[in-house]
């Protein structure tokens, strides 16, 4: 069921309704939707309020986050940034894809043609509204505010518009580095996801320290 959902993310650029997994996989649909549930209770992949639709299974989404990644013959909603930059790292078959949004302060518009080589190049600097400890509270409004801005100034003027506190700010490389392996195994049988350990040594493997987990 896991693998169903992430093979029409990856062929289609959005969600499959239950209707359509039960077609592909052969179950009725009250299974499906048992099994859904299951794997939304074990954060594999996110649902809707209403239980029934798929909104997420990272790094797709079915609903705009601010991202848009485009590949040879597939468009996406990237979730997050995290997420847009780390669709050419799961999917052997896109090398490079474009990333791209708009800076939430002044809605200047950037893109990057992402790859897995090396970081692109840029100055723009990503904002994680929501410590790591506590993105899963509500994970759509976690990926909706991890976001793309142009500078520090852009990311201070937001904040004050909005009345947020200051999250984490990383460059485009370590945000690169972060999303490079973090979503690996996704598109194989038998993923597993990583204890809170292995996700802390990952974090810190990629440069990142106690203040990104909310320490
Ligand atoms: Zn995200
Ligand atoms: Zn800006």
């Amino acid at each position: 069921m896991r693998l169903a959902v992430y093979r029409a993310f990856v062929d289609t650029g959005r969600a499959p309704s239950p209707g359509e997994l039960a077609h592909t996989l052969g179950y009725p649909v009250a299974e499906v939707t048992r099994l859904l549930a299951e794997l939304h209770a074990a954060r594999h992949l996110v649902l809707a309020r209403d239980g029934r639709d798929v909104v997420m299974a990272h790094p797709f989404s079915a609903v705009p986050l601010g991202f848009a990644v485009m590949g040879a013959g597939t468009l996406w909603w990237g979730g997050c940034a995290w997420d847009s930059f780390a669709v050419p790292h799961l999917l052997p078959d896109e090398d490079e894809v474009l990333v791209a949004t708009t800076c939430p302060a002044c809605s200047t518009a950037h893109a990057w043609l992402v790859g897995t080589a090396a970081p692109p190049p840029g100055d723009q600097l990503a904002h994680f509204l929501v410590p790591a400890a506590q993105m899963w509270d509500d994970v759509v409004h976690t990926c909706g505010n991890q976001r793309l801005f142009c500078d520090e100034g852009c990311i201070a003027a937001w904040l004050d518009r909005t009345g947020s506190t200051r999250g984490y700010v990383m460059d485009l490389a370590t945000l690169w580095r972060l999303a490079s392996g973090w979503y690996e195994g996704r598109l194989e049988r038998g993923y597993v996801r990583r204890e809170p350990t292995a996700a802390r040594a990952y974090l810190a493997g990629v440069g990142l320290h106690g203040p990104f987990w909310g320490l």
